[in-house]
């Protein structure tokens, strides 16, 4: 008795709940199982995020909340962030073998994986968040991303979309192609290969990372995400221009990978409570990201000083004319990629008379 509860005063209290209810026969329960009703089940979810994050850190946090709310307490989830259990880009294996229940992060640093991959975040040229959220949910966009991660043992979910990001920060004007030559940028995805096109070095590295490797020089250039992200992390302090428009990035879709054996281990409605739980997430970083950014737009460019650029015609055109050709090589990758490709370039090509005719006829509209 007396060594269970120091145990348990120790800090044990979660190794003494799980072997409450067994060992004890009975006789004894802590605090922590006499609150708790047997049949709860404790999820790990492991983030590429640092702590807390704003928005994506913060996401996941929003989705363990609403797991546990939705369930009326039956579903626990423990967040780690980036490095706590394991490190960022660990989150995909961690879940896959089934040590965390739960992760949350971007498909596009799994394409080690699987080519495909990079095609459920974001696409250079690709698709807006509105038109992913559709690809995704009304097209074929979710059945091929659950096929590829299948072999895994993981089912997908979108949870959480960024909008279109900013091209990022560079210590030198961009006039030209020619001056993405030679660049060591963290790029990751497949605006990384196409910035290899143009003669330039990608790197991808966490979030966590960025700010050490600009200043240090490391790197000379890195994106991030946008002014919200980028000026929590004070890449200001660390480069002198930020470029616009984010056309490596333009909706970045967030992921919840769930280990599908945990997740078939769950009574129907909690499976439905842990998907659906995934696309309130989804819906509501898209529009706190919008909140905020442009907050934080002026923020970096009155306190702060930013200067804020837009990547000239030419160069975007060049980078366009790249990104198809990258597209089309990582396509004959494999019969799955080439799949999903299909899929998403086809759906491209339908929507956008229709993202024409209303959210750019109206955005020119409305000057
Ligand atoms: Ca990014």
């Amino acid at each position: 008795m007396n060594r269970r509860h120091f145990l348990t005063a120790a800090g044990f209290a979660g190794a003494a709940a799980l072997v409450g209810c067994t060992s004890d026969k009975g006789q004894t329960t802590t605090a922590a199982t006499a609150a708790q009703p047997a049949e709860v089940v404790k999820w790990k979810m492991v983030t590429t995020w640092p702590k807390n994050f704003p928005g994506l850190g913060t996401g996941a946090e929003n989705l363990a909340r609403l797991i546990h709310e939705m369930s009326g307490g039956r579903i626990e989830v423990k967040v780690y962030a980036a490095g706590e259990l394991v490190p960022a880009l660990e989150v995909f294996d961690t879940v896959s073998r089934g040590t965390a229940q739960i992760g949350h992060g971007g498909a596009y640093y799994w394409k080690a994986k699987h080519e495909a991959t990079q095609f459920f975040t974001s696409v250079p040229f690709g698709l807006t968040a509105q038109e992913m959220n559709a690809w995704l949910f009304y097209g074929d966009g979710l059945a091929l991303w659950q096929e590829v991660y299948a072999p895994f043992g993981l089912v997908p979910m979108p949870c959480g979309n960024t909008g279109v990001q900013m091209a990022g920060w560079f210590n030198k004007e961009i006039h030209g192609i020619a001056d993405l030559k030679g660049l060591k940028m963290r790029i990751p995805g497949l605006g990384g290969e196409v910035l290899r096109r143009a003669g330039g070095t990608p790197v991808n590295l966490p979030g966590g990372e960025l700010f050490t490797a600009l200043q240090s020089g490391t790197i000379d250039a890195t994106e991030w995400v946008g002014p919200y992200n980028d000026l929590a992390f004070g890449l200001h302090k660390a480069a002198k221009y930020y470029y616009a428009p984010g056309w490596h990035e333009p909706g970045s879709t967030m992921e919840a990978i769930i280990n599908k054996a945990a997740l078939d281990a769950l009574p129907k409605d909690l499976q439905s409570i842990v998907l659906n739980a995934c696309k309130v997430v989804n819906a509501d970083m898209l529009a706190e990201f919008m909140a905020r950014n442009n907050q934080a737009l002026e923020t970096l460019k009155k306190e702060h000083g930013v200067q804020v650029r837009t990547l000239p015609d030419d160069v975007i055109a060049e980078l366009k004319k790249l990104s198809d050709e990258v597209l089309l090589e990582v396509a004959k990758h494999d019969p799955l990629t080439q799949k999903v490709y299909d899929s998403f370039t086809a759906f491209r090509a339908r929507v956008k008379p229709w993202t024409d005719a209303s959210e750019v006829a109206y955005l020119k509209a409305r000057g």
